[in-house]
C-alpha cells in the first residue's frame, strides 16, 4: 500500500520533475509508453527497487507489476545481481573485445534453447529483431518479410508497420519518417488467422524470406497464439523455404526456461531474446540454426555489429539471473503467482458486476475489460479502455503499479509472494467497487 515516506521530499515532486524533464527530453520521457498518455496524468520518477517493490520520488511505495517491462524476473536489486554486477564493474566495464562471460551466455542459450545452435549478443530487442531480418533476407536472398498485425518488435523502420485495408495487403509505415519503399517488403497479416497465412503463402511463398512472430503476442496486451496457428506457420515456412523467426524478447525466459517455443514444442530457425537476459541491464541476443548464422559477419556477407555488445557488466547481470531462474520449480511458482493474481481479480470483478477478464502463462498475464480474453487484434482494440484507464489510476493511488496501457501484459516476478498478491487483491476490490458504481 502507498506509505508517505515523512524523509522524502515534497509531494508534487513527481509532478516538478516530469515537468523539468519536458523541457529538455522530448514528452518527458525517452520511451513514449512511459509518458502515460494513454492513461493520462503525471508518470512515476522512480527512486528505487527492492524486490517485488517501488518507490517514487514522493516517497510512495508500489507493488510492481511493469518489471521494468520485463526483465526484473527475481524483483528489483537481486542481491546476487548487483553483487555479480559490482564484482565484473571492478574488474573493468567493457572491453569491445571477446569475453569469457559471452561464451558462458552463448552456450546457456543454446543448451536450454535447442532450436539455437549459435548465438550473436547485442544490446536491445530493436537491435536483434532488425539483425535477425536482415539475416532472413541474406540466406534466403528474399526481401519480403511478414509479420502480425499487433506484435511489436521493436523500433526498427521494417518492422514499424501497421495493416493496410483489408485482408492481405501491404503494409503502410506506422510511423512518420520510414520511407513507403522502406516497408514495401512487409506485409501485415492477422494474429491467429489460419487462412490469411495460407493465401499469403499461396500467392507469394517464394518470395518471403522470413515470417516474424511473438509466439505469445505480449504487446496487444496479452494475446495467446493458437496452436494450430503456429504449427501451421512452421510447416508453411518449411515447405516455402522461408524461415520462422520467433521474437522471444518477451517469452524467453518469462514463460518458461526454454521459452514459448519449448512450451509449443515449436522449433523456429531464428530467436530473438532480450529482457530477462539482461537481468535489467542491455543484454538481447539472436541466434538460430549454425547454417543461418554463419551468414554473418565475419564468416559470411551478412554484416552485424555492435560497440556495446556482450558487454561484460550487462552480461554478468544476465548471467547472474539466468542462474538463479534455473532453479528447480522457479517457473511452476512464478506460473502460480500470475495465475493466484488474475484468478483473484476475474472473481472479485464477477462479484462487483465488472465486464472483465484476465489471463496469465508463466510469469507474464493479460487484464480484459471484457467478458472473454481476446484472441485477435480486433477483440483487444474492442476492450474497454476507459475503464482500464479508471481502473489504472485507482490502482496506482492504492500503491499498485501497473503498466501505464490497456495494451500491454503485466508480469510478476520471483519476489511477489502471497502477501503482494493479497494486497494487490484488497486494493482490487475497491478498485472494481468504484467501477462498478
Ligand atoms: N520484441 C518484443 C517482443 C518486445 O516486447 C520488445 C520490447 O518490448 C522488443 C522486441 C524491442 O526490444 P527493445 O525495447 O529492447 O528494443
Amino acid at each position: 500500500r502507498s506509505s508517505p515516506d515523512p524523509t522524502a521530499g515534497s509531494p508534487s515532486r513527481n509532478e516538478a520533475l516530469f515537468e523539468r524533464s519536458a523541457a529538455r527530453i522530448p514528452g518527458g520521457v525517452n520511451s513514449p509508453v512511459r509518458a502515460f498518455r494513454a492513461v493520462g496524468g503525471t508518470p512515476v520518477f522512480f527512486v528505487r527497487g527492492q524486490g517485488p517493490l517501488l518507490w517514487d520520488a514522493d516517497g510512495r511505495t508500489y507493488i510492481d507489476y511493469v518489471g521494468s517491462w520485463g526483465p526484473a524476473i527475481l524483483g528489483h536489486a537481486h542481491p546476487e545481481v548487483v553483487a555479480a554486477v559490482k564484482a565484473q564493474a571492478e574488474r573493468g566495464l567493457g572491453f569491445g573485445a571477446p569475453t569469457e562471460l559471452e561464451l558462458h551466455m552463448a552456450e546457456l542459450i543454446c543448451r536450454l534453447m535447442p532450436s539455437v545452435e549459435q548465438v550473436r549478443l547485442v544490446s536491445s530487442g530493436t537491435e536483434a529483431t532488425m539483425s535477425a531480418i536482415r539475416l532472413a533476407r541474406g540466406y534466403t536472398g528474399r526481401a519480403r518479410i511478414v509479420k502480425f498485425e499487433g506484435c511489436y518488435h521493436g523500433h526498427g523502420d521494417a518492422l514499424l508497420v501497421k495493416a493496410g485495408s483489408g485482408a492481405l495487403t501491404f503494409g503502410q509505415p506506422s510511423s512518420a519518417g520510414v520511407p513507403e519503399e522502406t516497408v514495401a517488403h512487409t506485409l501485415v497479416l492477422d494474429y491467429n488467422d489460419t487462412v490469411g497465412l495460407e493465401e499469403t503463402f499461396a500467392r507469394l511463398g517464394h518470395e518471403i524470406a522470413a515470417v516474424i512472430v511473438e509466439p505469445i503476442a505480449g504487446n496487444m496486451n496479452l494475446v495467446l497464439p493458437r496452436l494450430d496457428f503456429l504449427q501451421r506457420l512452421r510447416s508453411l515456412c518449411t515447405q516455402h523455404g522461408a524461415l520462422l523467426i520467433f521474437d522471444e524478447v518477451m517469452t524467453g525466459f518469462r514463460v518458461g526456461l526454454t521459452g514459448a517455443q519449448g512450451l509449443f514444442g515449436i522449433r523456429p530457425d531464428l530467436t530473438t531474446l532480450g529482457k530477462v537476459i539482461g537481468g535489467g541491464l542491455p543484454v538481447a541476443a539472436f541466434g538460430g540454426r549454425r547454417e543461418i548464422m554463419r551468414c554473418l559477419a565475419p564468416l559470411g556477407p551478412v554484416y552485424q555489429a555492435g560497440t556495446l555488445s556482450g558487454n561484460p557488466v550487462a552480461v554478468a547481470a544476465g548471467l547472474a539471473t539466468l542462474k538463479l531462474v534455473q532453479a528447480e520449480g522457479f517457473y511452476d511458482r512464478l506460473a502460480d503467482t500470475a495465475r493466484t493474481l488474475t484468478e483473484g481479480l476475474v472473481a472479485i470483478a464477477r462479484r462487483k458486476g465488472v465486464p472483465f477478464s484476465a489471463q496469465a502463462i508463466g510469469g507474464m498475464f493479460g487484464l480484459y475489460f471484457r467478458e472473454s480474453p481476446p484472441s485477435t487484434y480486433a477483440e483487444v482494440m474492442a476492450c474497454d479502455r476507459e475503464a482500464f484507464n479508471r481502473f489504472f489510476h485507482r490502482m496506482l493511488q492504492e500503491g499498485v503499479y501497473l503498466a501505464p496501457s490497456a495494451f500491454e501484459a503485466g508480469f510478476v516476478s520471483a519476489a511477489h509472494g502471497p502477501a503482494e498478491i493479497e494486497r494487490t487483491l484488497e486494493a482490487a476490490q475497491r478498485a472494481f467497487a468504484a467501477l462498478g458504481s
